[in-house]
């Protein structure tokens, strides 16, 4: 067993959690899940900070909001490593989504 500077298990924090989820994902694969570039692996405070640089390795859901796989293994789903530019543009791609989602809700309500 591996021994464990952290005492406080069970009591990490989520960016804790995260960092060491990214720490894993980048030492499987360093290259970014989406284009295949090399990522860094940047030790920073906060995984969604706007100082996130385009090659930084970062935490990325396989499935969007809105697919159903997502939800498939548990609230969490499955994670993968992208860079940063990818994580990016993932994430426009879903607000995108949730506003034609949101809109099209307020027609279907409004036409009643
Ligand atoms: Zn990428």
């Amino acid at each position: 067993m591996r021994k464990q500077s952290n005492h406080h298990k069970g009591h990490i924090s989520s960016t804790e959690r995260f960092r060491r989820k990214r720490n894993k994902l980048f030492k499987n694969d360093p290259n970014c899940y989406w284009c295949g570039k090399l990522t860094v692996n940047r030790d920073r405070k906060l995984e969604e900070s706007s100082s996130t640089k385009d090659n930084d390795a970062t935490v990325d859901h396989l499935y969007s909001k809105f697919q159903p796989e997502r939800y498939r293994d548990g609230y969490k789903g499955i994670v993968v490593l992208a860079c940063g530019k990818c994580n990016h543009e993932r994430g426009i791609e879903e607000e995108k989504l949730f506003f034609l989602k949101e809109s099209y809700m307020l027609q279907l309500i409004t036409e009643v």
